[in-house]
């Protein structure tokens, strides 16, 4: 069996599902840099040496920004085996989101490992997510998966 690099069930919407399908099938990771840039639609914003960053082509809903980084570097999905000047990468690209588009309150989630906790792609990336943050205006909170309950 071809390695899987996602998981179909951890999708969000019928045509991300029916991609990432599609992508189990090809037996290619989507997150690898040669496939990253065929499949993702938004532009890139900014990268340096091992990161890049983008929009999320299938935002978290009711988000005003959910930008997703992405590791350029071998195919992993832990970042423990990074080295450091690639984990300090990754905080330049977050300094610059977060100045260039004035953020001042967001998340800043990295799910890592094996499968199981909620990531629906195994390769190594991250997020910063941005709502509202007036509850009394806006009381439906963003859904973020970070695992499953015990
Ligand atoms: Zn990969």
């Amino acid at each position: 069996m071809k390695e899987q690099y996602v998981d179909p069930i951890e999708t969000r919407t019928p045509e991300q599902k029916a991609q990432y399908e599609e992508i189990n099938r090809s037996g290619k990771c989507p997150f690898c840099l040669e496939q990253f840039s065929k499949i993702h639609k938004s532009e890139i914003l900014r990268e340096n040496n091992s990161w890049l960053v983008t929009k999320n082509d299938t935002p978290y809903k009711g988000t005003i920004y959910h930008f997703l980084f992405v590791y350029k570097g071998k195919h992993t999905s832990n970042f423990s085996d990074l080295p450091n000047e690639d984990r300090l990468d990754l905080f330049e690209l977050y300094d610059w989101i977060n100045q260039t588009y004035k953020i001042k309150s967001g998340a800043f989630v990295m799910r890592y490992g094996e499968s199981g906790n909620g990531s629906s792609v195994r390769h190594l990336h991250a997020h910063i997510v941005v709502g509202q943050n007036d509850k009394l205006k806006n009381p439906e909170p963003i859904k973020v998966k970070v695992g499953y309950q015990k």
